[in-house]
């Protein structure tokens, strides 16, 4: 008999979301094994990765090129669960059940919004450009060595949260951790990185709320819930040719769901900018922005980052 522990990312899970549970729960694996004779046979903990939705298709790819299994997919967890959360503190974007669980350590790099615990908790937060630089930092302190494998996985992760190094979110921790990690697992990085991004085509046949949801996050703005999506492409023109298709999807959204508004980012990595469509009350967004929210979007030149451009900005309305 052991204890399970769940390690797991936000709802709607990005690569860093997925591979960053993974890279988590094989540090404290590790760690935990070295430390054996602490724990009796009961208490000896076994940390699992999981997830909340479907395998970003940059992740099923990275985790199938190097061997490991993908994250158990998960809806809700039972009352006094122990969890690690990484990549997100925020409720709204945690498990279900996660009012009741019991919340042992998070791994994050956004704000901190409506988190409360139990117990007393680790929490490791750093304002870097992705949760997997910082859990290579931690790999270091706890002197766990990375292997090949590991490091792929955590690259991959950086690459596609920072979108290679374009975003404003990169900072200089970043592009060092990228370069240690892009040594271990014997790739050049900027390759790399576009092979990652390019794993997500098939944009023009994709089931609308995949291409309009598969990366959202809902926030609280002005006492009401917002959602904003983004979807990262390479080929912006292939996504915008749909554009009617997706604002009937997301009035859809904003009548079922009660929201707000529905910001969605169609963020273009190679033009480096994104074009913002709204449906529902635009009036938060324009005020914001400065901008007329209109038919054929609004381009945003060097708008990249959903957390520090868009996100922020929005919450302090
Ligand atoms: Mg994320
Ligand atoms: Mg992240
Ligand atoms: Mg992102």
């Amino acid at each position: 008999m052991s204890e399970t522990i769940l390690v797991c990312g936000h709802k709607n899970p990005d690569n860093d979301s997925i591979c960053s549970a993974v890279a988590a729960a094989n540090m404290h694996n590790i760690i935990a094994e070295r430390e054996r004779d602490r724990y009796s046979e009961e208490d000896f903990p076994v940390y699992k990765a999981v997830r909340l939705g479907p395998l970003p298709p940059e992740s099923a790819w990275v985790l199938a090129q190097q061997g490991i299994e993908p994250p158990e997919l998960i809806e809700r967890i039972e009352p006094g669960q122990k969890i690690v959360l990484v990549d997100h503190n925020e409720p709204q974007q945690a498990v279900d059940g996660i009012e009741e669980a019991d919340i042992v350590e998070v791994v994050d790099h956004h704000r901190v919004a409506g988190l409360t615990t139990a117990n007393p908790v680790k929490m490791v937060f750093m304002t870097w450009g992705c949760t997997a630089t910082i859990l290579t930092k931690m790999y270091e302190a706890y002197r766990v060595p990375i292997t090949q494998h590991m490091a792929t996985i955590m690259l991959s992760a950086i690459l596609t949260d920072t979108v290679i190094t374009k975003s404003p979110t990169t900072t200089d921790t970043d592009r060092e951790v990228i370069q240690q990690l892009a040594h271990i697992a014997m790739v050049d990085a900027t390759e790399f990185g576009l092979k990652l991004f390019k794993q997500r085509g098939g944009e023009e046949t994709m089931d609308i709320a995949k291409l309009v949801c598969a990366d959202s996050k809902e926030f609280p703005v002005a006492g009401k819930t917002v959602l904003i999506a983004q979807r990262e492409t390479v080929d912006l023109p292939c996504v915008m040719a749909r554009e009617d298709e997706m604002r009937s999807y997301m009035r859809d959204l904003v009548e079922e769901k009660g929201y707000e508004f529905v910001l969605l980012l169609v963020t273009d990595i190679m033009a480096e900018g994104s074009q913002f469509i709204v449906e529902g009350n635009p009036e938060i967004v324009e005020k914001t922005f400065g901008i007329t929210c209109q038919q054929g979007g609004t381009w945003m030149p060097g708008v990249l980052s959903r957390k520090k451009q868009v996100a922020a900005p929005l919450l302090q309305a």
